[in-house]
């Protein structure tokens, strides 16, 4: 079959467009799915460099989210069929460990990802387990259904952890023409937030407000601190961040006393300082934010398909062009996600 490997750690060049790969071998409980989409994800350019502390099982076949149909089913799999249109919810959980049987499988100890410990969806077949299956809803495509897996219950994720937010309250998302930021945005409107976004791409912004953004500044202005201080005096309610330490000071000097600082990304690096006397002083909350519940997954899947929420599509490639769209992907004026469609 057809699939875009990652061969070794290094740069978007350690990159092959294969057509030799073998149909992956799925197990008694797994059912193998034919892909229609998979979707980038900012993900993809970490796990290239090299994930922390992971080893990959080269040729990795990258992709966490996959939506398709039902090509092969495992002899344990009861209640789909062959041709079934499903998508699929990004986490596989163990189901044996504390936190697995706390009723917690979202924060697995010993948690599986697509593209990362087992194969991906940039490849015409995937094997996924049934558990994490859910049926296409009607009038939802396969790239929308693809594109709310990782970055949907990322940003729905964030929002539920923080039980402080009520209509009103005040949101800022760096990067907004994401797929996180541009889930993000609609999710907070759909709450009565007011949205603070930034992008570096300024012909965005009315798109951006079409979203529901309230006011959108840009990423690089070196005034960003005073416009939001100008706008919310007392600060703001939630920042996320998944830029890392080269946004993270100003988030941290934004956050209104009280504020949470949702951190879910490390584009920029892993590490930065933080001011423990600030911390508590200002009763601030630095929570971090991996996924989300297979619950939130169904979810958005109910928001898409009562078109409550929709997904900005920027670029659509197919396996064959793959390479080229992770070498665009961050560097091309995009807004919303870049499908990959495997057949
Ligand atoms: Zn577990």
């Amino acid at each position: 079959m057809k699939g875009l490997t990652l061969l070794r750690n290094g740069t978007t060049e350690d990159l092959e467009v294969r057509d030799d790969l073998a149909i992956p071998f799925f197990g008694d409980d797994e059912v193998l799915v034919k892909v229609s989409a998979s979707t980038l994800n900012r993900v993809d350019q970490v796990l290239i460099r090299g994930y922390p502390g992971l080893a990959l099982n080269f040729p990795q076949v990258l992709g966490a989210d996959i939506a398709g149909e039902i090509a092969e089913m495992g002899k344990n799999v009861s209640g789909w069929k062959r041709g079934d249109k499903v998508s699929v919810y990004p986490l596989v959980a163990c189901q044996q460990c504390a936190l697995c049987q706390e009723g917690k499988p979202n924060l697995c100890e010993h948690f599986n990802y697509f593209g990362m410990h087992r194969p991906g969806g940039y490849a015409e077949y995937v094997p996924v387990p049934a558990r994490n299956l859910a049926s296409l809803p009607a009038g939802v495509d396969a790239a929308a259904a693809a594109s709310i897996g990782v970055a949907g219950i990322t940003a729905l994720h964030a929002l539920n952890m923080n039980n402080d937010l009520k209509p009103g309250s005040s949101l800022m998302i760096w990067g907004a023409t994401g797929g996180v930021g541009t889930l993000m945005i609609q999710l907070a409107k759909l709450r009565g937030l007011e949205v603070i976004a930034t992008t570096r791409q300024q012909d965005q912004a009315e798109t951006l407000g079409r979203l529901g953004a309230d006011h959108i500044l840009d990423s690089n202005d070196e005034k960003i601190m005073e416009k939001v201080g100008a706008l919310y005096p007392s600060g703001v309610d939630q920042v996320i961040d998944y830029v890392g330490p080269a946004t993270f000071p100003t988030s941290f000097q934004l956050l209104k006393k009280g504020g949470t600082m949702t951190l879910c990304g490390i584009l920029t690096g892993m590490e930065t300082t933080l001011s423990i006397h600030q911390t508590y002083f200002r009763h601030l909350r630095i929570q971090g934010v991996y996924l989300g519940t297979e619950q939130e997954y169904h979810e958005l899947l109910a928001l898409l398909a009562a078109k409550s929420i929709t997904v900005p599509i920027a670029a659509r490639h197919p396996l064959s062009t793959g390479k080229q769209a992770l070498q665009d992907f961050g560097h091309k004026n995009h807004l919303g996600k870049v499908i990959i469609e495997a057949s």
